[in-house]
């Protein structure tokens, strides 16, 4: 960042330039116009500034002077959020932690490191790959995705099937809460401390319940053996039933991935192509890690799942080399819209795996319906959908159609079941959708929990939970009495 003094008579830029100094604050339009939204590009509003702390006292102070004058603020890592968290609807200040960045700690005795929130999440794999250990929540997004935004989001990945998301991952952390008081959660070792599990509510709080600044994170060991099939198959209700009859078999593969027509035009198009055929309606990634023993047979028992429901062509890979050109070219299936879509919109809805065929099926009638299409990449292994709705933002009402078309995958996912979001988050995208699968008192009892922690809710507002009015949420609404 360059360096400019400091020029506007604003009082609280020039108090928050005081705390960080005058090379690590941003307020001028045309600086700031690079954080107006995240990686949900539908609504983009303007935040009043942006600081970049560099230390835990840092943040604590920003929040502290946020809160005696009643600014609202929000924290953003790497701005790759799909559902809008980090976007500041009222003009907050942003808090960027993209310079508290360090790895502080590696405990390999322990299996354990300890990262700053702006840590970038595939560093940390990269960090300690050569000692045999790995961090396992693996987002698309992980070359450039913060530690921090992942614990506010709860990430998921490929590899979450077998090892769990970012929840399953997290052992301490460091807040400061939206009061400017800084506390620590776990972190020392304790399997099952006394008290609230508080690790547990803010790892997916999108981070309206307090500014995670360092975190303490489980690190595993490198499996011995892994093996990836890729699977093709003429029809989308074959490769599902192959999802379903490989969990029900007892297999529990470390990534089980299916990519429909669509998105395969789209990954083919892009920057890793590998050649896919292009007239098939879905392929499977499937892969399968542990001890050596046993591998193998795992794998035959997919080979014979997936000929038993008529794949068309189905091989294993040869080599690690040909195994990573299979994950990047999956890995980059968002971005690959962009090869075949002026705009997409990503959804991110959960169901029973055994309702595939069936919500794959409503999805496609969506499509139709809205004259939209809509390509499917996403986490098969656990029911975790990502229907990526293309439309053109240039075509007056086009943006319009594709929300309404990403809200109705939302609710037939809720139809069977499931759930409005898997790992993205609720932020301001799906906020209206929380009523599909919430009742109004479910929702005032978890706006009377972010209460307690944000009173005066500055930290990140209008975001999480229906529009006040809309639902039966006021700031202070008393929870039902039953
Ligand atoms: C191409 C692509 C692929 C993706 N693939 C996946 C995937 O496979 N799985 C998945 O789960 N997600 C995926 N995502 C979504 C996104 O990368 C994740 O949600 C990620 O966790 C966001 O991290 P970030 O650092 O970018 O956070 P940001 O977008 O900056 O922030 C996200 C939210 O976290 C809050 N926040 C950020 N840092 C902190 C902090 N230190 N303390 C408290 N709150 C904080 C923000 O206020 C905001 O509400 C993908 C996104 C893209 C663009």
């Amino acid at each position: 960042m360059r360096k400019r003094p400091i020029a506007t008579n604003d009082p609280h830029i020039q108090a928050l330039a005081g705390i960080v100094g005058e090379t690590a604050i941003l307020y001028r339009k045309e600086d700031l116009i690079a954080y107006d939204c995240d990686g949900f590009t539908v609504h983009r509003h303007l935040p009043k500034a942006v600081v970049f702390p560099n230390s835990t006292e840092e943040v604590a102070a920003i929040v502290n002077y946020c809160h005696k004058h009643d600014l609202p603020f929000l924290a953003r890592g790497a701005g790759t959020g799909l559902s809008g968290g980090a976007i500041p609807l009222n003009g907050e200040v942003v808090i960027s932690l993209t310079r508290m960045k360090r790895l502080l700690h590696v405990d390999l005795e322990n299996r354990r490191a300890v990262v700053e929130p702006g840590f970038v999440n595939l560093k940390l794999t990269n960090s300690v790959a050569h000692r045999g250990y790995y961090y396992a929540p693996d987002p698309s997004s992980q070359y450039c995705c913060t530690i921090g935004g992942n614990v506010a989001e709860n990430a998921g990945g490929a590899h979450c099937l077998k090892y769990g998301v970012t929840t399953n991952h997290i052992l301490g952390l460091e807040v400061v809460l939206p009061t400017g008081e800084v506390i620590e959660i776990g972190g020392n070792g304790v399997p099952d401390p006394p008290g609230y599990d508080l690790l547990g509510l803010l790892t997916g709080s999108e981070g309206t319940l307090g500014i995670v600044t360092k975190i303490t994170v489980r690190l595993l060991k490198n499996p011995e053996a892994k093996q990836t099939v890729l699977a093709y198959f003429n029809e989308v209700e074959d490769a599902s039933q192959t999802v379903s009859d490989i969990i029900s078999a007892g297999i529990v593969p470390a990534a089980l991935e299916m990519m429909d027509q669509t998105a395969i035009e789209a990954v083919e198009a892009a920057a890793f192509p590998v050649g896919h055929p292009k007239d098939i309606a879905a392929l499977l990634l499937i892969e399968v890690d542990g001890i050596s023993a046993g591998i193998d047979e795992q794998i035959n028992d997919i080979l014979t799942i997936c000929r038993r429901h008529r794949v068309r062509e189905v091989k294993v890979a040869q080599s690690e080399e040909e195994r990573a050109r299979w994950w990047a070219n999956r890995k980059t299936g968002f971005g690959a819209m962009g090869a075949i879509s002026p705009d997409y919109l990503v959804q991110d809805g959960v169901i029973p795996r055994s309702r595939l065929p069936e919500v794959l099926r409503e999805i496609a009638a969506i499509s139709r319906r809205y004259g939209l299409r809509i390509a499917n990449i996403f986490h098969a292994g656990d029911g975790n959908l990502h229907p990526l709705v293309l439309f053109d933002a240039s075509k007056p009402g086009e943006t319009e159609r594709a929300l309404a078309a990403g809200s109705e995958c939302l609710k037939a996912c809720a139809a069977v079941g499931g759930s409005i979001t898997g790992e993205h988050g609720v932020g301001i995208e799906k906020k209206e959708e929380m009523r599909f699968i919430f009742t109004d008192e479910e929702i005032l009892a978890q706006t009377a929990l972010r209460d307690v922690f944000n009173p005066k809710n500055l930290l990140n507002p209008g975001k999480l939970f229906p529009t006040p009015g809309r639902c039966v949420e006021t700031k202070q609404a008393p929870l039902p009495v039953k």
